[in-house]
């Protein structure tokens, strides 16, 4: 999903793995033809916890990885794009939620891992129609902290999230993104 570049960008020739860093610890594909340095960088996501009278906001994926799994819903933040609105504009493609956010519940980097996921607080406007599940999603639901130790949660983040927002732990599910 997140593959190391095999061609330079800038020349078009392979490239080649070179060890750079203070200490020579990092491995990143350098261009022998053209000098060019294809650093590679995190991914950021962004999301949305939207409570409601003790229920949290879930959706279960359509989507590798994680695919028939409840996570809040968000994506991948564009380029240009602040995290608050891609964690909105997310939460309206996958379940049709307008939301406001609220505050910062916490931003869940892990070692080893490519993503770097933000995830709001968030409230659903009056004008916002009834979350149903939309781009990437097969279901969406509103659950309680108890029920919500019932679900498969997708990833760690998802689990450290929830913990955060509601103050109690939940089951962390083996690594994954
Ligand atoms: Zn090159």
């Amino acid at each position: 999903m997140y593959a190391r570049p095999v061609f330079c960008t800038q020349c078009g020739q392979r490239l080649e793995e070179r060890l750079v860093g203070v200490h020579h610890e990092k491995s990143v594909p350098v261009c022998a033809a053209c000098g060019a340095v294809h650093w590679i960088d995190p991914k950021v996501a962004a999301g949305c916890l939207i409570l409601r009278d003790g229920t949290v906001l879930l959706v279960k994926r359509a989507i590798e990885p994680g695919y028939g799994k409840w996570v809040f819903p968000g994506g991948h933040v564009d380029r240009g794009e602040t995290l608050e609105a891609a964690a909105l504009r997310e939460t309206r493609e996958e379940c049709g939620a307008v939301a406001r956010i609220d505050g910062l519940v916490g931003a869940y980097s892990y070692p080893g891992r490519p993503v770097i996921v933000a995830v709001y607080r968030a409230t659903l406007l009056p004008e916002s129609p009834a979350p149903y599940p939309a781009d990437e999603t097969l279901e969406v639901g509103w659950f309680t902290p108890e029920e919500i130790d019932g679900l498969d949660l997708a990833f760690r983040s998802t689990a450290d999230a929830l913990a955060d927002l509601l103050g109690r732990p939940f089951r962390t599910p083996p690594p994954d993104v």
